[in-house]
Parts: structure tokens; sequence; C-alpha cells
């Protein structure tokens, strides 16, 4: 009897012993199971991480080759303009060398400066067709003409203008942004001139990276001179101004286009330097431009760009 109590104490413990162990295979069972789990989980995470390192070092890569691309890019850009610079200096000192001949009676070469203010139109093209067919260079006193100040629809056609202007060689004057006259026009006070003025400067500048150094006030000097300080903030401002010596009248009285070449070719007598005033936006000057042109080369003058020093500006 006492024997069998005491197997069966034995075997109730064993089983105890194996369910302890049993229970504890278990435990550690599901503890490996979870660290199994998180482990891979960690390392989809790393795998994860690595592509999107490798991602970021392709994307640096790229970025830095980019940034180097345009660098050299830039640097080619940045010396063909300085030679630019330098060639536009070196052309008008001799520019200017000449009207100094010129005017010592040195030579018999006349100079006229082709002026077309109020533009860009887009009749402009058809003005510098002209002139690339005549092969000779002008001078255009412009407008900001864009969306802010009302140009929407034509921007392009404008973008496509003020650009053949600058690349065909030509000076782009500064003619005002607005060329508002009147009672609330530009002429109401030195400030509201020099902002007009500048405004148009900046915009030529940052659109087509261009710095207009010459320019024309909206009715000559005649009318600016009703702001006696306007000269003097004009040149702080780093300008020369031009007037005119000679002109079609295409801004005043619409005639056919024989009396405005015949306006021109009948006002040269005695100006050895011709500053001629034309508007762009006339139909009977483009007309009569090629007559200009011919009839001026008879009278033995030769057609320049105008240039911030030129005998004919006032920067002083
Ligand atoms: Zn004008």
């Amino acid at each position: 009897m006492e024997k069998k109590t005491g197997n069966i104490k034995r075997s109730t413990g064993l089983i105890l012993i194996a369910v302890i162990l049993g229970v504890l295979v278990l435990i550690s069972g599901i503890k490996w199971f979870f660290l199994w789990q998180e482990n891979t989980a960690l390392k989809r995470e790393i795998s994860h991480l690595d592509q999107l390192i490798d991602v970021e070092n392709t994307q640096k890569k790229n970025r830095k080759d980019e940034f180097l691309r345009q660098q050299e890019e830039y640097l080619i850009y940045a010396d063909a303009e300085e030679e630019l610079i330098k060639t536009k200096e070196k052309y008008f000192a001799m520019a200017s060398e000449l009207e100094k001949k010129i005017r010592n009676g040195e030579t018999d070469v006349k100079i006229a400066y082709l002026t077309f203010d109020d533009g860009p139109y887009l009749l402009s093209e058809s003005f510098l067709d002209v002139l690339e067919e005549y092969d000779i260079p002008a001078t255009f006193f412009s407008l900001m003409k864009c969306s802010e100040t009302g140009y929407v629809e034509q921007d392009e056609s404008y973008d496509r203008i003020y650009r053949r202007i600058i690349e065909n060689g030509h000076t782009l004057g500064n003619h005002t942004a607005s060329h508002k006259l009147g009672e609330e026009g530009i002429y109401q006070s030195l400030e509201v001139f020099m902002n007009d003025l500048l405004r148009n400067r900046r915009f030529i500048y940052d659109r087509y990276g261009y710095t207009t150094t010459v320019m024309r006030f909206p009715g000559g000097t005649g009318t600016a001179y009703r702001i006696p300080e306007v000269k003097q903030e004009v040149f702080k401002a780093g300008y020369a101004y031009v007037d005119w010596n000679a002109m079609t009248g295409d801004g005043k009285y619409s005639l056919p286009p024989e009396e405005y070449a015949a306006n021109v070719l009948n006002s040269t007598q005695g100006k050895d330097i011709l500053v001629v005033l034309m508007h762009d936006y006339s139909r009977n000057t483009l007309i009569a431009l090629p007559d200009i042109i011919e009839g001026l080369q008879k009278q033995g003058y030769i057609f320049l760009p105008l240039f911030h020093d030129s005998i004919m500006c006032i920067s002083d």
C-alpha cells in the first residue's frame, strides 16, 4: 500500500516536472517566435534603409554631376559674356574716336543713328528684317511691353523682338515703362518719373540680362525739363540721354512714305552726325526705311547703334 502511494507520488512528480518543462519549452518557443519575427522585421527595415541610402546616394551623385555640368556651362557663358562686353567696349571706343575725327574735320565719313521709339510692336519684326537685310545697326527706345503693363497675350512675341534687338547688336534704350504723359503721368514728380524709368530698366535686365545705359525722355527733353532735377537723377542712375536732330514726323503726322523719307533726307544739311527719330509702329515709316537708308548712304553716312559716351548723348 505504502509502495503504491510512493509510486503515485513519484508519477505525479514526474508529470509535474514534464508539465513545467513543457510550459518552459512553450514559453521559450513563443519568445523565440516573437524574436524571430522582430528580427525579420528588423532585417527588412535595414534592407529598406539600405535601399533608401542607395537612392539618396544616387540622387546626390546626380545632383553633383548636374551642378558640375551647370557650373561648366555657366563658365562658358560667363566667358562669352565677358568677351562680348569687351568687344562692345572696343567697338564703342572706336565709334567715339570716329565721332571726334568727324567733329575735328579729319574725315569725310558721317554717322547716322537711326532710332525707333515706343516699341516693341509686332511690326518691329519687319523693321528688324529691313535692318538685317541692309546689315546695319540701330537703336530701339523701348517701353515695358509685358503682362504687367497690360500686354498679356503678346508677351511671347515681344520677348522674341526684345531678344532679336539685343542679339542683332542694336542698342536697346530705355524710354520709360509706361510713357504716360499728362496730369497723372510720369512728369508729375521726380519720384514718379524715376520709378517708371527704373522699372523698365529692371524689367529689361531681369528678363533679358541686358543693362540699358542710354535713355530718351518721352516727348524729349523739352517736356522733361518741367522737372528741373530730372537730368541729374538720370545721370546718377547711370544713363546718358539723347534727343534727335532729324525725323520722319511719323509721331505727329500721318504722311505717305515718300514724304517721311524726304523729311529725313532733306534735313541733313550741315549735320555730320545725325540722330533720326522714328517710330516702329508706323507702316509708312517701314515702307520709307529702305529709301531713308539708301538715301543717307548716298550722302556719305554710315550707321551705328547709340552708346552711352556718344557725342550725341548727354551724360553730365
Ligand atoms: Zn515716345
